[in-house]
């Protein structure tokens, strides 16, 4: 992990000044451990980028949705974007509020709709006309108005993984941006429903800031074809999708992309941004121990207690996820070439693949960068019960989502069980 945060101090490794040894020995593992520091210096670097220039971040909920990070996010200023009314729920029980919320997603039902309207949501972003159509029935039927932006898909391939580009013209995300004139003036022609942005987001984990420069490009032109034919846009919301360094990657820094942003968009218009993994993902790390070393023939396994339930990005997206030991290794010896993988019956359960690693069996292990993405696609396949979740502050640290117990595993069936 490149954090600032992680380091090695008296051969042991620490997130900011807290020995993760304490963590795993008082938590158990597997666990994830974020790095308070590290999320919220992230969000000040997009916040201060901007300097004078009108701005909203809303956090991208749906990387880490624990209730405590929210919390700390709300409480430095940050909004919030979310795709489902389970997210929205979240971030008004951390605190944050719903009017500087951003509801995207492609599927919202209309009972997801009817809630965030009566919970007053800042803003709708649209993904198909058929969507207007819902949208404008339920604010009828409750006599609310609501700010729209139309989430437009510009046909820009963000070179990313295939599973996280969303704005290709063949993907399920946005309206086709030669298709939202028509829409924007359906919009402003309804009673209830204000045009009052335009959104992209073209995909994640993005390392170079040409693809979403070139889409906001396309972006803003609409805005400027809208404000011919009398309709205002006050706002240009350029999604999230700033990539980290898993790998070696050399993505742009924040203020690059900031300062690229703030070159394309027209001072007019207001920049919103709605970054998730590169405000979580380099915070967090999962903590786990060896179970065993198994040596066969062709192959050395190092297997842990962490599985795919636990952390999934490896096994969904062939994510690479850094290993580091607990111990410095400093004794010279730089250990064999082994594959981490967890307990699940599934060959796709291996969280790290072909990695030199020095490891004994009850060792502690810290798989890096995945705060985002991570805890929040933890499952309980195998009935394997959810994970424990920490957060550090400086010199001390708290759990923020208690390990799942067994009776809360089984309570949903228990109650409900054949006779
Ligand atoms: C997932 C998502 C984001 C956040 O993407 P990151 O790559 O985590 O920054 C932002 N906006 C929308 C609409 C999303 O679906």
């Amino acid at each position: 992990m490149k954090s600032e945060f992680l380091k090695y101090y008296n051969k042991r490794l620490h997130l900011e000044d807290i020995d993760l040894g304490e963590i795993a020995g008082e938590v158990g593992t597997p666990c994830y451990v974020y790095s308070r520091r590290s999320f919220e210096q992230a969000w000040h670097q997009y916040n201060s980028a901007f300097k004078e220039r009108a701005h909203r971040i809303c956090y991208a909920v749906k990387a880490n949705d624990n209730l405590s990070i929210l919390k700390a996010l709300a409480l430095i200023g940050s909004d919030f974007d979310v795709v489902s009314i389970g997210e929205l729920h979240k971030v008004t029980a951390a605190g944050g509020n719903p009017a500087g919320v951003v509801f995207s997603g492609v599927g919202k039902t209309r009972g997801e709709i009817t809630d965030a309207l009566k919970a007053g949501i800042g803003c709708i972003n649209l993904e198909s006309c058929e969507e207007f159509e819902r949208l404008e029935s339920v604010a009828a039927s409750l006599g609310a108005c609501v700010n729209v932006a139309v989430r437009v898909n510009p046909n820009v391939d963000p070179k990313t993984h295939p599973y996280i580009s969303t704005g290709l013209k063949d993907s399920k995300f946005g309206v086709p941006i030669d298709d939202a004139r028509e829409l924007y003036q359906r919009i402003s022609a309804s009673k209830w429903l204000n045009p009052s942005g335009i959104a992209c987001h073209i995909g994640s984990q993005i390392t170079s800031v040409d693809p979403i420069i070139e889409a906001v490009r396309h972006v803003v032109d609409l805005a400027l074809g809208l404000k011919v034919i009398g309709i205002k846009i006050t706002n240009i919301d350029v999604g999230g999708g700033l990539g980290i360094d898993y790998a070696g990657e050399t993505p742009p820094t924040i203020k690059e992309l900031v300062d690229g942003l703030c070159q394309t968009v027209p001072e007019e218009f207001k920049l919103v941004l709605e970054p998730g993994r590169s405000i979580v993902g380099p915070a967090g790390l999962m903590l786990t121990r060896v179970e065993f070393i198994k040596k066969t023939k062709d192959k050395n396994f190092v297997i842990v207690d962490a599985g795919m339930n636990d952390l999934l990005r490896p096994a969904l997206y062939d994510g690479w996820h850094d290993v580091l030991t607990h111990c410095e290794n400093l004794s010279g010896v730089e250990g064999e070439i082994c594959d981490v993988v967890g307990p699940i019956c599934e060959t796709g359960d291996t969280l790290a693949k072909n990695r030199r690693l020095l490891v004994s069996e009850g060792d502690l292990l810290a798989v890096v960068d995945c705060g985002a993405y991570g805890a929040v696609m933890g499952s309980n396949y195998n009935a394997r019960l959810r994970c424990a979740e920490v957060l550090v502050d400086e010199s001390s640290y708290s759990v923020v989502r208690r390990r799942q117990t067994f009776d809360s595993l089984i309570s949903d069936e228990k109650d409900v069980l054949i006779t």
